[in-house]
């Protein structure tokens, strides 16, 4: 979106890596990597354009002003209350400099009033990100978004529908519903199952994909609907991030194994067919042997399709960061790892169901070794070969087998022809 709107005020885009006159980083600050991956693309921009006018905006600009502050190059900090506004702070291309200190756009505290946003967050890809929501209320104990993005707020719903509108209008195939708990959606009594079923009636809008949700924000009317809808994926990110109870409540989390289990299984007794994901934590202060076996255990017995795994890194601020029992730096690897070696084996498994299977494949941009590949709605990825269908088409693909760690099959029927409205 700032991409968007920088573009209406004479910016062209350029690859990352490419010179540049201006780099904007929008950031991350979920683990100190994010942050260290962002003063690294600092350096790297500037070596290669030392022009360059750097703002940086996003979590880290919000929770590291001070730190951003001393990092050589920068020239703007915009944090969160401000972020949609960069584009405003800038000059017109020609007249960009280097600043000899930064600009600071900040606030400590953030706005909790519902929202809109400027314009149409086009992307390069055959699905689209729409956001719906921002901010979180849960204070888990570990996380430190609560901090960088504020409370809880909602984006207007009409203000969704306009950009769904636009995307849909532009040949986006696939929206992706995104934000930070966005189960928690409410504009004016309207929720996040309100919200679907108006994005459901827009006629151009073929798929609709909800990304990562709370498990205790997903009701048993939100399942029901994905269930009964064609256009809703049958997909589910549940972020469990232990599978031990003792730590779960350690985490501040509002479950325990027992009730996401129940979660999952009124799900797949709807939706056999489900793809499931989920987020796994390893390292959590006081997560004992037994307490990884736990999460261990817990991960092969359920039917993940996948999980993504993430190293626990102290935020400053957060109520962990006050706990003792650190786990050493190479348990936490070894833990990671043998996750890992299990998430990849679980998509096998969930690929391997599949054979045999006639489904509908949301085909993406590029080729690659002769094939190109796309999605289904439960997030199989799927390869066919790559004459055999075109970018931003739906192919129903039978299904034969898994090569490279992805399915392999044979496009059967053309469900919808690309767009012929270019994609941004
Ligand atoms: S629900 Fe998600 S964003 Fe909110 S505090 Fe917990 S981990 Fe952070």
């Amino acid at each position: 979106m700032l991409a968007d709107n920088l573009k209406r005020q004479g910016y062209r885009l350029v690859e990352f890596g490419e010179e540049t006159d201006l780099l904007v980083l929008n950031t991350c600050s979920v683990t100190e990597n994010a942050e260290k991956d962002c003063r690294y693309a600092v350096r790297k921009t500037l070596r290669h354009s030392p022009h360059a006018f750097v703002a940086v905006t996003g979590c880290y600009a919000q929770t590291g002003a001070t730190q951003l502050q001393k990092v050589p190059g920068i020239d703007l900090i915009v944090g969160t209350q401000f972020k949609m506004n960069l584009p405003d702070y800038l000059p017109a291309p020609a007249k960009l400099q280097k600043q000899p200190e930064p600009e600071l756009r900040h606030s400590r505290t953030i706005d909790r009033e519902d929202f809109v946003l400027p314009g149409t967050a086009y992307s390069d890809s055959t699905r689209a990100l729409l956001k719906i929501q921002d901010g979180c209320d849960f204070m888990c104990s570990f996380c430190l978004i609560p901090f960088a993005r504020g409370r809880e707020r909602s984006r207007t719903l009409d203000d969704v529908l306009r950009e769904a509108r636009d995307l849909a209008a532009h040949g986006y195939r696939e929206l992706v519903l995104t934000g930070v708990n966005i189960g928690q959606y409410d504009y004016k009594g309207a929720a996040l199952v309100d919200l679907l079923r108006e994005l459901e009636a827009i006629p151009d809008v073929t798929r609709i994909r909800i990304s990562s949700i709370e498990p205790t924000t997903v009701p048993p009317a939100l399942l029901e609907q994905m269930a009964a809808s064609t256009k809703l994926c049958h997909y589910l990110h549940l972020p469990l991030q232990s599978g031990d109870d003792g730590i779960l409540q350690a985490m501040n989390r509002r479950y325990g194994v027992r009730e996401y289990e129940e979660l999952v299984k009124q799900a797949l007794a709807l939706m056999p067919d489900l793809g499931l994901g989920t987020d796994l934590m390893v390292g959590f202060p006081g997560e004992d042997e037994n307490a990884f076996a736990n999460t261990l255990t817990t991960a092969e017995r359920l039917p993940f399709s996948y999980f993504h795994v993430f190293s626990y890194s102290s935020r400053p601020g957060t109520a962990a960061a006050r706990l003792d029992q650190p786990i050493p730096p190479p348990v936490i690897r070894q833990r990671s790892k043998q996750l890992a070696e299990l998430s990849r084996t679980k998509t096998l498994g969930f690929y391997q169901g599949q054979i045999g299977r006639t489904v509908p494949v949301l085909f993406e941009q590029g080729e690659r070794d002769g094939f190109r590949t796309g999605t289904t709605a439960n997030f199989t990825r799927v390869a066919v070969a790559a004459g055999a269908v075109e970018a931003g088409s739906i192919h129903n693909v039978t299904i034969t087998g898994i090569m490279d760690g992805l399915a392999y099959g044979h496009p059967v029927a053309t469900v919808l022809a690309p767009s012929h409205r270019p994609l941004l």
